[in-house]
């Protein structure tokens, strides 16, 4: 079989680089071949528990795909022939392709715990039939312990203590949950509320041992500490899958994913990767990191997909400014950029900017949540702004989607000072305290003394 632009993968990437490339290219054809019959929209996967009835309800429509014109092929390629410009499917013959996009994603890592083989240990996987089994498994439980407190670990714990009679406990190797996501300040709030929400905690510690007969029974930890479990799910991360394209000649960080250019082209000719299999670099420091986001795959395809033939108007990936955010029992946090914590280690020269405010206007309207704003801004003569962290109500969402364009758009601090921005009493913090332009104001008065 023969088609111009090949997508390998029916993730977020391989969804948006699809749809893209057929936009793009409306005279090419595009297909899109992926392993599972059924996909799971990977971001839901936590509320499939409580907040979404089923995993059907969580299932990743095909329609999109079938709107734009791109065939759908459901199989797996187990070969890529560069030379041949042709990819071999298991049992279903081979495709031939003018251009080739690399979706391949991630799963979830592994670590050589004892116990880990015994039956009620979880992996957090894409995959709609473990999904049900996952769910069915939770539901028959009483004690579940979460090896790792990264967001998706939290996710869960949070998700899961809505069901009646569940001890659930986080193990986090690490002195804080959301450690790695945002500095302390953020991160211990967030360990409140999931305290709040009867989940115990356990950070600074390992599971050294999973224990139990044939099926898991309980965790010990490097402490010596004994917690009872009937199910485990582990969460301490995920790993780029790789093998399809090392084994074609790709090349590939040692210990990360497909290395790319700016236009996320790989190695060899008319071979372009996007997304979970994708090594990322940093915006700020232009080195590797691991960043792993449903919106930096959607970003990574939308600029592949556009510059297949020839580098057009959507500009070039200038790193990952790793903007995410998150929600924990009423309260949403996010970060876009750098922590102050990152800048300390990677020895940047900085200034930070606090505010607090209410979300609405007065601040005796019902409903009114505060709003936390830490704005990191380099400590140089244009003063760019490097990250900020939010926390607050559920509308602080679009706020770090706005930090993370001012971080692209290199603003500085003396910018937001001249910010035009629209307020209403229900809808947002009053101009006299916008806590973004509040936050930039701190830093300003600490650049002036
Ligand atoms: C529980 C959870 C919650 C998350 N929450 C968020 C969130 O809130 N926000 C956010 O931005 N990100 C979130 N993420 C991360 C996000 O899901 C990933 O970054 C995203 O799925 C990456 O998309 P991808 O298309 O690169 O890879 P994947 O989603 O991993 O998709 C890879 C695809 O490739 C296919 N494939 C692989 N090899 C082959 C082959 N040989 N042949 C055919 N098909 C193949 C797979 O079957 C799959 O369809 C979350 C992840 C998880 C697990």
């Amino acid at each position: 079989m023969k088609t111009d632009i090949l997508i390998i993968g029916g993730g977020p990437a391989g969804i948006v680089a699809a749809v893209t490339a057929r936009k793009s290219h409306p005279t090419k054809k595009v297909t899109l071949i992926r392993k599972e019959e059924k996909a799971v929209i990977p971001c839901g996967i936590p509320y499939i528990f409580c907040r979404l009835n089923s995993v059907e309800q969580n299932l990743m429509s095909d329609q999109p795909l079938l709107d734009n014109g791109v065939d759908l092929v459901i199989g797996e390629a187990e070969e890529i022939k560069p030379k041949e410009k042709q990819v071999i499917l298991k049992n279903r013959g081979f495709f031939d392709y003018d251009k080739l996009i690399l979706a391949l994603g991630s799963a979830p890592q592994l670590i050589p715990i004892p116990g880990i083989e015994k039956e009620g240990v979880w992996l957090v996987k894409k995959d709609y039939e473990y999904l049900k089994k996952i769910k069915g498994a939770v539901l028959e439980s009483k004690n579940i312990v979460i090896i790792g407190g990264g967001f998706i670990g939290v996710e869960f714990a949070e998700e899961l203590s809505s069901i009646k009679n569940l001890d659930i406990a986080i193990v986090e190797k690490l002195e804080h949950c959301l450690i790695t996501n945002f500095d302390e300040e953020f991160a211990i709030v967030a360990e409140e509320k999931l305290k709040n929400k009867g989940i115990k905690i356990f950070v600074n510690k390992a599971v050294k041992e999973i224990g139990g007969k044939e099926k898991v029974e309980y965790v010990v930890l490097d402490n010596g500490e004994k917690l009872l479990a009937d199910l485990i799910i582990l969460s301490i991360g995920a790993r780029p899958n790789i093998d399809l394209a090392q084994k074609a000649g790709i090349k590939t960080e040692e210990k990360g994913g497909i290395i790319v250019d700016e236009y996320l082209k790989t190695n060899l000719p008319d071979i372009f990767a996007i997304g979970d299999c994708v090594q990322t670099k940093d915006y700020i420091t232009g080195k590797n990191i691991s960043i792993m986001l449903a919106s930096v795959a959607a970003t990574e395809a939308r600029i592949a997909a556009n510059n297949l033939y020839q580098i057009e108007l959507i500009r070039e990936n200038k790193g990952t400014i790793g903007v995410f955010s998150t929600f924990i029992d009423g309260l949403a946090l996010g970060r876009a950029g750098l922590t102050e914590k990152r800048a300390n280690e990677i020895g940047i020269d900085y200034l930070i900017g606090e505010a607090e405010a209410p979300n609405r206007h007065p601040a005796s309207l019902p409903n009114m949540g505060k709003i936390k704003v830490k704005l990191i801004f380099a400590k140089s003569s244009e003063n760019l702004l490097l990250g900020g962290e939010v926390m607050g109500p559920e509308s602080i969402g679009e706020m770090l989607n706005i930090l993370s364009l001012a971080i692209q758009q290199k603003t500085s601090l003396f910018d937001f000072n001249t910010w035009q921005i629209a307020t209403h009493p229900l809808l947002t913090s009053a101009p006299t305290v916008y806590p973004i332009i509040a936050a930039a104001q701190n830093a300003m008065i600490k650049i002036k003394k």
